[in-house]
């Protein structure tokens, strides 16, 4: 059993998701740079899991990075975990829905703004709600 509070089998997952959220979220995939709904989104809000709905990111952190996924400068607290991920030769931090295990993206440490983080997102991973 894993420790998140959500609690799923693949075979839900694959139920409840797309078959490009699945592959993002529940097999730590990728999407395609500046093709996601909400690269070049920005309007208030919260943005939630797409998996579970918990909100993890507020638009107030969102900023224009260029790196054609969405970019925030934090988390809203608790609500992301963070794992060592040393895959493809490179030594990054993924960064998951601590509610649910999904796959979000990684967190790198050259943001622009006060907090020096960059939380680079899948658009596929979140969904978005107004304010
Ligand atoms: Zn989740």
């Amino acid at each position: 059993m894993s420790k998140y509070p959500i609690q799923k089998s693949e075979a839900e997952w694959k139920k409840k998701l797309t078959e490009e959220q699945y592959r993002v979220l529940r097999q730590k995939g990728t999407e395609r740079p500046f093709t996601g709904e909400y690269n070049m989104h920005f309007e208030d809000g919260a943005y939630t899991c797409m998996a579970c709905d918990t909100p993890l990111f507020k638009s107030v952190s969102k900023f224009d990075s260029g790196c054609g996924w969405p970019s925030f400068d934090e988390s809203i607290e608790g609500r992301v975990e963070y794992i060592k991920d040393t895959s493809h030769g490179m030594i990054r931090t993924e960064i998951l829905c601590a509610n649910c295990g999904s796959h979000l993206g990684h967190v790198f440490n050259d943001g622009p703004t006060t907090t020096g983080q960059r939380y680079c997102v899948n658009s596929v991973s979140i969904d978005f709600n107004k304010k």
